[in-house]
This record gives structure tokens, C-alpha cells and sequence, in this order.
């Protein structure tokens, strides 16, 4: 049988089942929302991206308009050069400033500026700008982080040697308004390692700093200012793991957690409640099958009883005429009625022994060889045995092992045992039909066999010996065997069944041998 699970282990199994799903859940959704946010900050990068490249592209445009003037005459048309220098300041806010410089002047030379737009803007400082836009290739447009906020766009005229430039700065604040920022990200535009603008968050500072910060970089699609936009966010726990999510998974795991206890117990209460019908279910059983016994042993009984009354009535006979006679021999007549009373008493044993039998009474236990009972149920079955021509051995332990069992459920067994050992053999040819009952002292068991020449057990018959309602026989209840190890068990002892190398069957029952001397139990009335 197997062992029922005990419900608190039930419940520490479903729990852990739970807890292992709600976290698998938890990673699976927090995954989904980092996998979403990280869109999000990467499509917004994007979109800004694309904003800051059409811009730089109108600086390049209107840097080539510029230039182009400057080359169409010598000296430069100043005229034409301001007025649409004007304009440029005008609609586009974030180009701060336009010099036209003579990159060919002195150092410190004031005169190195040609045209400041607008007038009152401060001279550019050429130390550093010099030589670089003089190796510049003319025609090409760069970008120098000359001040900080921004940076200077630069291109040279041509014909050389004039070494005339347009120096266009831009304000890298204005390149996107402050609106267009998202609030919720933190943002950087850099050229090479120089960072020429940040752009801090709006949104309440988000408190997780120790999650991994979502961020996005893009290189702005431009040949003159190679600006890099780097966008990032950090993340909250809570964006990870909705509040709601986490709620109704908490509530789900309360609901689950008191179902799964309120199942369990239930199961329990069926389960105890199944124990008890079954234990009740045995006890009308083994009284069934004890009434049902009794059937089979009524014709073994008669016949026993017939002896000491045939006995009876034959020296209650010859007692009469010894009466009768003149004179009386009355010492013949006292052995006579002294053979009357002794039949008398084992009519009255074997009566005695029918109505233990079939009463329903508990179990009484007492200190019993158990020689004594085999030989009981050796009688009981010696009619029906002899009728079957079925032999009966007795190999009786010369110590006579003492147990405390009660009698008649012992005697229930065996005789069962016994009976079932005379239908196993009952069709063997005349040489096999033998029984052997043995007892025997082993350590502190006694052991009882019961040994037959019949054909066996089959092993599918083998494996459920014991359940009840189980038999192969046309007749068969098939609650012998299932009755005797309920028994055997009441009485701490074992029961097996195996087959013999020889052929047949052999059961086996161990018994607790009695510890001796028991002083508190009544010794057995033989
Ligand atoms: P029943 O005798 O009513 O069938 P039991 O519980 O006493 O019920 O026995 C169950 C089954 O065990 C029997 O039907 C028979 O197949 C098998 N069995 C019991 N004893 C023996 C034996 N000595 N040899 C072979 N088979 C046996």
C-alpha cells in the first residue's frame, strides 16, 4: 500500500509550485517591459536623430550660400554678404554668429576680421581655429569645439592665397528646442570626446539607480559636424514589476496558497473518514466470514460430536444393564459413568469452541502455547480432511513456544490457512496430498508454517494474496487471506506467503514470543 502523503508536505510542494511560477511570471513580464522601455528610448532617439541631421544640413547649406558670395568678387560684396547674413541670424536662432576672417592676418591682428554679423559679436579666436581650417581642403565644411555650448562650423573660399573663411557658430542648445527633449530621459550630443550640450531630466528623479540604465547612442548622418546623440534612462522597479501586477499576483498566491490548505485538508478529513469506514467495514467482515466459516465447520463438528455421543449412548447403555443385574457391580458401574462424564466434557469443549467461534466477542487475550491451538484447529479439520483423503502433519516445536494472542482469532487463522491448503491440494494425485503445520522457536518470534504439496501460487495470484474480495476459487469470498493479516496484525505479527522450491505453498506467521514470566495475564484455560 502506499503511503499517503502528509498534508502539510502537500501543501510546502504547492506553495514552492507557486512561488517558482509567480517569479517565472514576474521575470517574463519584467523582461517584456524593459524589452518596451528600451524601444521606446531607442524609437525617441531616432526621431531626434533625424531632427539634429536636418539641421546640420541647413548649417551646410547655408555656409556653401555664404562662401559662394564671398568668392564671387574680390574684395567680397560686404553688402550682399550682410544682408543675407542677417537673414540666416534671423530665422535660424541657434547660428549665434557669422565672421568672414583673413586667416592670412596676424595673430592678435584686428583686422584678421573682415565682417562680424551681427557688428557687436565678439572677435573669434583664431589662435586655435588658424591652422586648422588652413589644412582644410577648400570646399569642405568642419566643425570645431572652440567654446563651450557649442561649436564653430568653418569653410574656407577659394581662390587661394586669399585665405578667406566663413566661421559660423552654433549654439548646440538650440539644436532642439527644450520642448522636443523628452523629460523622462537624460541626453548628451558630443563631437569626438567633447561634450557640447546635456540635456538633464524633467520628470521626478527616478530613486532605482542600482537597475541597469536604458541607453541608446546614434551617430547624426553629417560629413562636416559629426555630432553623436546618446540618450538614456534609468528604471524604476515598479515600471519592471506593475504595482497592480504584483498586487492581483500576490492576491492570486493568498487565494491559491488558502485553497490548496483548504483542499488538502479536506482530502484529509475524506481520508480519515474512508479509514473508518473501512476499519468498521473489516470488523462486519471477520464476523461475516466467521458465521460463514461456521457453515463449513458444522459437518466437521458433527461429525466430531457423534464420537463422544455414540460414546454416550453405548456406556449409558452397558451402564443400564450393569444396574440391572442382581447384584449390581457397582466399581463397574462408577468407570462407566466416569467414561460418560469425560465424552460429556469434550462434547461440551468442542460446543464451546463453536460458540467463541461465531460470537462477535473482542479479542481476549491470553498466554497460549501455540502447539495447543494447531492441535485445536488439527481437530476441527481431521473430519473434512479425512473425507478428502487430504494427510495433515504436525511437526509440533518440542518447547512449545508461548504467545498472548487470543485463541480463536489465532485458531481463525490457521484454520483458514489450513483450509485453503486442502482446496490447493485437493485435485494432487493421492501422494501429494499432504499438509504440514509446523511450529518453531526463532529468536524472540514464534513461527508457525503452514506448508502444502499443491501446485503453487502463481505470481499475478501471489502479488494480491491479500486483498480483500481477491480469489481465483468459482465459490470463493477471497476475504481469507485478507482477514487472517488483519488478524496477525491485531496481534503485532507478520504473515507472508511465498512458494516452495519443491513445489506448493508456504505461509508464514511470526508472532512476538510471550516474555515470561507475564504475571498480569491469566494463563489460558486448556
Ligand atoms: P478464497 O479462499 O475465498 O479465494 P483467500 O483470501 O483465502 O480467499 O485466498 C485468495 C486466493 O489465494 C485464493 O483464491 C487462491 O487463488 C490463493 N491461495 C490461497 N492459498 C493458497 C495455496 N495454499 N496455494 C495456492 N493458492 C492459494
Amino acid at each position: 500500500m502506499t503511503k499517503p502523503t502528509a498534508p502539510w508536505r502537500l501543501s510546502i510542494l504547492t506553495v514552492a509550485i507557486w512561488l517558482a511560477v509567480m517569479a517565472a511570471f514576474l521575470a517574463v513580464s519584467a523582461k517584456l517591459a524593459r524589452d518596451s522601455a528600451g524601444a521606446e528610448v531607442e524609437a525617441t532617439a531616432r526621431g531626434l536623430t533625424r531632427m539634429i541631421a536636418q539641421r546640420v544640413a541647413q548649417h551646410d547649406a547655408h555656409l556653401t550660400a555664404l562662401v559662394a558670395l564671398v568668392q564671387a568678387a574680390s574684395p567680397p560684396p560686404e553688402a550682399a554678404i550682410r544682408q543675407v547674413g542677417a537673414s540666416i541670424l534671423r530665422f535660424y536662432p541657434r547660428i549665434t554668429q557669422i565672421d568672414l576672417v583673413d586667416l592670412h592676418a596676424a595673430p592678435g591682428d584686428g583686422d584678421a576680421r573682415l565682417l562680424a554679423m551681427p557688428r557687436e559679436a565678439a572677435p573669434p579666436d583664431l589662435t586655435l581655429l588658424r591652422s586648422p581650417v588652413l589644412a582644410q581642403p577648400p570646399g569642405e565644411a568642419r566643425a570645431y569645439v572652440a567654446a563651450p555650448g557649442g561649436y564653430v562650423l568653418a569653410k574656407r573660399a577659394v581662390p587661394d592665397p586669399a585665405a578667406l573663411a566663413i566661421l559660423m557658430r552654433i549654439d548646440a542648445s538650440r539644436l532642439v528646442d527644450a520642448e522636443e527633449w523628452p523629460g523622462w530621459a537624460e541626453a548628451r550630443l558630443t563631437i569626438g570626446e567633447r561634450v557640447i550640450f546635456a540635456h538633464r531630466m524633467t520628470t521626478a528623479p527616478l530613486a532605482t539607480e542600482w537597475l541597469p540604465r536604458l541607453k541608446t547612442e546614434i551617430a547624426i548622418d553629417s560629413a562636416s559636424q559629426p555630432l553623436r546623440l546618446v540618450l538614456e534612462r534609468p528604471q524604476k522597479l515598479t515600471e519592471l514589476v506593475g504595482g497592480g501586477t504584483l498586487l492581483a499576483m500576490l492576491g492570486l498566491s493568498v487565494i491559491g496558497v488558502f485553497g490548496v490548505q483548504l483542499a488538502a485538508q479536506r482530502a484529509a478529513a475524506r481520508a480519515a473518514e474512508r479509514r473508518a469506514r473501512l476499519s468498521e467495514h473489516e470488523a462486519r467482515l471477520a464476523h461475516a466470514s466467521r458465521v460463514n466459516a461456521m457453515g463449513e465447520l458444522a459437518s466437521g463438528l458433527a461429525h466430531e460430536l457423534t464420537q463422544p455421543l455414540t460414546a454416550l449412548l453405548a456406556q449409558s447403555q452397558a451402564g443400564l444393564r450393569l444396574a440391572a443385574a442382581a447384584p449390581p457391580d457397582l466399581a463397574l458401574i462408577a468407570a462407566t459413568m466416569a467414561s460418560n462424564v469425560r465424552e460429556a466434557k469434550r462434547a461440551d469443549a468442542i460446543l464451546k469452541r463453536i460458540r467463541d467461534y461465531v460470537s462477535n466477542t473482542k479479542p481476549t487475550r491470553t498466554r497460549s502455547g501455540v502447539n495447543g491451538i494447531v492441535k485445536d484447529v488439527a481437530d476441527l479439520v481431521a473430519a473434512d480432511l479425512r473425507v478428502r483423503n487430504i494427510t495433515l502433519v504436525l511437526a509440533l516445536a518440542e518447547d512449545d513456544p508461548v504467545v498472548i494472542v487470543d485463541r480463536i482469532e489465532l485458531e481463525q487463522v490457521l484454520h483458514n490457512l489450513v483450509r485453503n491448503a486442502a482446496d490447493a491440494v485437493a485435485d494432487a494425485a493421492p501422494e501429494r496430498r499432504r499438509i504440514e503445520v509446523r511450529t518453531a522457536s526463532e529468536g524472540r518470534e514464534t513461527v508457525i508454517t503452514v506448508t502444502d504439496d499443491g501446485p503453487g501460487i502463481p505470481p499475478d495470484v501471489l502479488a494480491r494474496l491479500f486483498e480483500p474480495f481477491f480469489t481465483t476459487k468459482a465459490e470463493g469470498m477471497g476475504l481469507g487471506l485478507s482477514l487472517c493479516e488483519s488478524l496477525i496484525g491485531r496481534m503485532e505479527g507478520r504473515i507472508a506467503a511465498a512458494n516452495r522450491p519443491e513445489g506448493g505453498a508456504r505461509f508464514t506467521i511470526g508472532l512476538p514470543a510471550a516474555p515470561r514470566p507475564a504475571a498480569t495475564l491469566p494463563e489460558a484455560a486448556e
